[in-house]
């Protein structure tokens, strides 16, 4: 028969499966359509697990949280033009982040997309692509697939991770190859992310600056926790001594509940500090840039920084013992380097930071407890904080303004990487795609409290969590509004203000219109049962939560970041 004379042959779509597998890239997140509904079908085919959202963006933010989650590049597959652009918000904000991701789009063809001769869906999307992302790769022909994902993947996790794009055009797919000449032409990629040494001069310059602190404070960031240098990071923690602050990411690298833990002190020893060491965080916005009254006088604090990208070092003041290298080498050098006759920090200044959490735990213990109706932050969050307690190895996913700043401060984390947020942008809409991936990628009950604003920009993706069946429990923190659900029109217009919502909406009713459970509550007992029924049954849930419209603040705690306009105040 023809079948025994002719070689078997194989194409695009089955080399980018074969090159996404052998790498162990096993599951994608996207959204059908031209140019790659036959791809989606075939890497379900293939046994890769397909997760098709509703928007790209969330598909997106699933694909960046994934890779968060697990060192891997996180991929999302999208379709061109408009697929591709709103799958690229997840992309720029996964390379803001650090975050592992490739977000593979299809794209027109080139000869017309070039010509700017009008295609279906037409435009340059590697031009577009390539300032936004940490690089940006076409491939053209078959027989390139398999260098050009590896291209993407080592890109992706090597060095500081980020964004890659990978753009495929519709004709590359249909292309045949023989089959053998193709399975030759893939790479498995090797080692990755190699490890990066630090300087062992690197290393004795910051434990001789750490030597000398009398006031030494250690803050962890999201690439601490990222690295999954977990033993050793508490090994150093432990063995050293030293207070520690965890940014919000790296909650639960080590416990918040652990007794160097400084979380509940944190103006205090930022503004006292004599010696911060920084692992994997930056001093961007969100540590006001290491200046400012937060961090105390002017000039009295000596900075060590361990990061993988060198050019962070002084890029918002100077740092006196620059780590350049992986957190896992440098943490385990740090280790190493305490030695046998390691002196633990001044107890002045341990007893400073103990004093100053005991009362402020004591002054929000009373708020957490408060069973009142209508419910304000601190009495719902008091309510998610046992759940959590309860489930440490739950993943808690978390947005919105004031829903963001407070359940940061309230809800405890215990465990390595299990708190997904808007990182450093602030960006809101990431909490559907999130939980989505959290629990994906995880398996784990998958809590996910959103501001009732938040969840407007990702809401459509509950039918994913339905159809999926995925075990996600959605509180909206209800409040009928951004910020508040209390403005009124300053014109006097019947439009409402520009921050209010429909007053008293029912979220918990578009859950139960894919299928899932819905639950209304007004107090936190009621919220803490709904929401422990539902991490049980791993039932997909949405808790509609009744907050006072009046209880938030403008902007949470960054209300500071609002410009003032000094005319035409009335
Ligand atoms: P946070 O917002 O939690 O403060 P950032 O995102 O600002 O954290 O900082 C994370 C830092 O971690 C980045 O500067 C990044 O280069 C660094 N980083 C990420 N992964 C690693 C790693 N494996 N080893 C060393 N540094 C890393
Ligand atoms: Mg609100």
């Amino acid at each position: 028969s023809r079948a025994e004379v002719e070689p078997e042959l194989t194409d695009g779509f089955h080399l980018v499966i074969d090159a996404l597998k052998l790498n162990g890239l096993t599951t994608i997140y996207g959204v059908p359509g031209i140019p790659i509904t036959d791809f989606g079908r075939m890497a379900q085919t293939e046994g890769m697990r397909v997760i098709s959202f509703r928007h790209e963006q969330h598909a997106g933010y699933a694909a960046s949280a994934a890779g968060f989650l697990t060192k891997k590049p996180g991929i999302c597959l999208t379709v061109s033009a408009p697929g591709f652009l709103n799958g690229l918000t997840a992309l720029a904000n996964a390379t803001t982040n650090c975050f592992p991701m490739i977000l593979i789009s299809g794209s027109s063809e080139r000869e017309i997309v070039d010509l700017q001769q009008g295609d279906y869906e037409e435009m340059d999307q590697l031009a577009i692509a390539k300032p936004l992302c940490k690089a940006a790769f076409r491939i053209l022909h078959a027989e390139d697939i398999g260098i050009g994902i590896a291209r993407a993947i080592r890109a992706a996790v090597s060095g500081r991770p980020g964004g890659v794009y990978l753009d495929l055009p519709a004709k590359l797919f249909p292309q045949v190859m023989e089959m053998e000449a193709g399975r030759k032409s893939l790479v498995k990629v090797i080692d990755p992310a190699p490890a990066q040494i630090p300087a062992p001069s690197a290393i004795e310059r910051a434990l001789d600056v750490l030597k000398k602190a009398e006031r030494p404070l250690v803050i962890f960031g999201k690439g601490a926790a990222y690295a999954q240098a977990d033993e050793d990071i508490r090994s150093f923690v432990e063995k050293s001594g030293l207070p520690f602050l965890q940014m919000s990411m790296a909650k639960g690298l080590l416990p918040d509940t652990h007794p160097q833990s400084a979380g509940a002190a944190r103006s205090t020893v930022l503004k006292n500090a004599d010696v911060v060491m920084l692992v994997g965080a930056r001093l961007n916005w969100l540590l006001s840039h290491g200046k400012g009254k937060s961090w105390g006088e002017p000039g009295s604090k000596k900075f060590i920084q361990i990061d993988i990208e060198p050019k962070e070092m002084d890029s918002n003041i100077e740092i006196v013992a620059p780590v350049v290298g992986d957190i896992g080498s440098c943490m385990s050098a740090m280790l190493g380097g305490l030695g046998d006759n390691w002196k633990k920090p001044p107890d002045d200044w341990t007893n400073t930071i103990n004093a100053k959490k005991e009362e402020n735990i004591g002054k929000m213990a009373g708020r957490l407890k408060k069973n009142s109706t209508p419910m304000d932050f601190h009495g719902a969050l008091g309510a998610l904080r046992r759940v959590i307690k309860e489930r440490p190895d739950a993943m808690l996913v978390n947005e919105g303004a004031n829903t963001l700043d407070l359940a940061r401060g309230i809800i405890d984390m215990y465990q390595p990487r299990k708190r997904l947020d808007v990182g450093t942008w602030g960006v809101m809409g990431i909490g559907m795609g999130s939980a989505i991936a959290a629990a994906v990628e995880t398996g784990k009950p998958v809590l996910a409290v959103e501001g009732d604003s938040a969840f407007g920009f990702c809401g459509m993706e509950v039918e994913t969590i339905c159809r999926y069946n995925l075990p996600v429990c959605v509180v909206i923190f209800n409040n009928n509004g951004i910020y508040r659900g209390t403005d009124t029109n300053p014109s006097g217009s019947s439009d409402v203000a520009t921050t209010v919502f429909v007053q008293n909406a029912r979220y918990d009713r578009m859950m139960e219109a894919f299928g899932g459970t819905g639950v209304n509550v007004t107090t936190p007992d009621e919220l803490y049962s709904a929401v422990s029924e539902a991490m049980t049954s791993g039932k997909p849930t949405l808790v509609n939560a009744v907050i006072d419209p009046a209880a938030g603040t403008e902007s949470g705690r960054i209300g500071n970041l609002n410009p003032q306009s000094t005319v035409g105040k009335k």
